[in-house]
């Protein structure tokens, strides 16, 4: 039998197809929310600062794009991508580190990219290098910065030492801390309260602190169900999913997890892992996990792009260009989102393609799409299977000079299912594939 249209339409046809659905706002899947231009060769040097969600997307795409046309170099310490979504899971112990680590051969050995194990240390945005700290000078034409964040950790009084980071732990960069905090949990005493501290938003992943108090509410109830999750919550309401939170509280987890809203926390004891606030009462907890408040990683402010609050790098949406810094581009949690733009794993996935395309674009004298598409579907795991999730479709309005999410476009679960579960666990698969295959 005959495949319609597959024997039939051409390389040209079809990239004609994929640039059309990118620029007309049907992209609701991971893939091209931008538009690659590939009708002139491009060419030129590309170095990608940072190999997670957003540099390790941007640095392949950039490859595919281009027909290998363009080199890329990616800079990353880390041997091997540690995913923070899914990272809850390690935290309540239904998954290992194993499920959340994906190496990064497929990038030079499928793709062609340059990858280089090393820190960036400074960017000079005039020559256009990039120093790394291991003594090597990279040039660029275009530099993309995927840094994700740094905490500000000056912001928390008692917290801006070593000694002090070791014992309350953040575990919101998945790697060694994930798996320490996996230890305080099991060390601790049933009976004994976990309690954890969320900053004011912006913060990296909006539903991540919640999903996390499900997770070890989930170990709790099985293995020490005299314990308690406490709450302490910056912000005036639950920032993501509340009434689904609420509810996995309220029925799945009754009697162990207490929210509690308007906590902004400004110092902590670490010695009595004790969580200090201006105006409530201090809390002491068995296990104390304090999330800080963040901002883009430090390369950005070497580059100079950072631009918001002295936290977040501004960018033109139609391509991620930095607004002060002509041939710098910033993704992924660094940036100063649009209205109603998360910072996800899924959205750094998408401002990557966004970016990709316009630079291949751009290295090849030809303009970006002027109208790219994004889309986010953020799932998060109420117990070891059942999941709930909340999706939306961003749009570049040319009258607004931003993004804005489509009106009628998006959605969030009715209730948690196992079914979400199943397509959660899809969604990680998926853009780790996306990501690195
Ligand atoms: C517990 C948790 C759960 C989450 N769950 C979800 C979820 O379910 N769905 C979702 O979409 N998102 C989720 N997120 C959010 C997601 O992890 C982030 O939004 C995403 O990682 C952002 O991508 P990024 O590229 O900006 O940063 P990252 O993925 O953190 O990548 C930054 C990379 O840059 C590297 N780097 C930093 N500085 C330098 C330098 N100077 N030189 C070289 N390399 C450098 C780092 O080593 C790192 O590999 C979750 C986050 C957490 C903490």
């Amino acid at each position: 039998m005959k495949r319609r249209g597959s024997e039939t339409s051409t390389p040209t046809q079809r990239r004609e197809f994929l640039k059309r659905a990118a620029g007309c706002g049907t992209a609701v899947t991971l893939a091209l929310p931008g538009c690659a231009t590939t009708g002139g060769k491009s060419s030129g040097r590309v170095v990608v600062i940072g190999g997670g969600y957003g540099g390790a997307t941007a640095a392949k795409y950039i490859r595919m794009w281009s027909d290998g046309g363009i080199d890329v170099t990616l800079v990353e310490p880390n041997p091997a991508f540690v995913s923070c979504p899914m990272s809850n899971l390690v935290v309540g112990g239904s998954r290992d580190m194993a499920f959340l680590t994906v190496g990064y051969d497929n990038l030079p050995q499928r793709h062609g990219v340059k990858l280089v194990r090393d820190t960036a240390t400074a960017v000079d945005v005039d020559k256009r290098t990039v120093s790394l700290a291991g003594g090597g000078l990279l040039a660029y034409d275009r530099l993309i910065l995927s840094p994700g964040i740094d905490f500000m950790w000056d912001q928390v009084a008692g917290l801006d030492n070593a000694d002090a980071q070791a014992t309350i732990l953040h575990a919101w960069k998945a790697g060694p801390q994930t798996v320490a905090l996996r230890r305080q949990l099991e060390s601790m005493p049933d009976g004994g309260v976990y309690a954890l501290s969320i900053p004011v938003a912006p913060f990296r992943c909006p539903p991540g602190p919640y999903e996390r108090a499900c997770q070890v509410a989930w170990y709790f109830k099985r293995a020490k169900p005299r314990s308690k999750v406490l709450i302490l919550d910056g912000n005036g309401d639950v920032t993501s999913k509340a009434a689904l939170f609420r509810k996995a509280w309220a029925d799945e987890y009754k009697g162990i997890v207490e929210y509690r809203a308007n906590h902004v926390l400004a110092g902590v004891d670490a010695a009595t892992r004790t969580a200090k606030f201006d105006v409530q009462d201090d809390v002491r907890a068995e296990v104390l996990n304090v999330i800080p408040p963040q901002r883009a990683g430090a390369i950005a402010r070497s580059a100079g792009v950072v631009t918001a609050n002295g936290r977040w790098c501004d960018v033109d949406f139609r391509t991620f260009e930095s607004v002060t810094v002509k041939y710098v581009h910033v993704l992924g949690d660094a940036i100063q989102v649009a209205p109603a733009m998360p910072k996800s794993g899924h959205m750094a996935n998408q401002h990557a393609k966004v970016c990709a395309a316009a630079v291949v674009a751009l290295l090849s004298g030809e303009p970006p799409n002027p109208t790219p598409v994004l889309t986010n579907t953020c799932y998060s795991m109420v117990t070891d299977k059942d999941s709930i999730h909340v999706c939306s479709v961003h749009q570049w309005d040319n009258d607004k000079k931003t993004v804005l999410a489509v009106p009628g476009s998006g959605g969030l679960s009715s209730a948690m299912s196992e079914l979400e579960g199943t397509y959660a666990f899809a969604w990680a698969r998926n853009i780790w594939a996306d990501t690195l295959a």
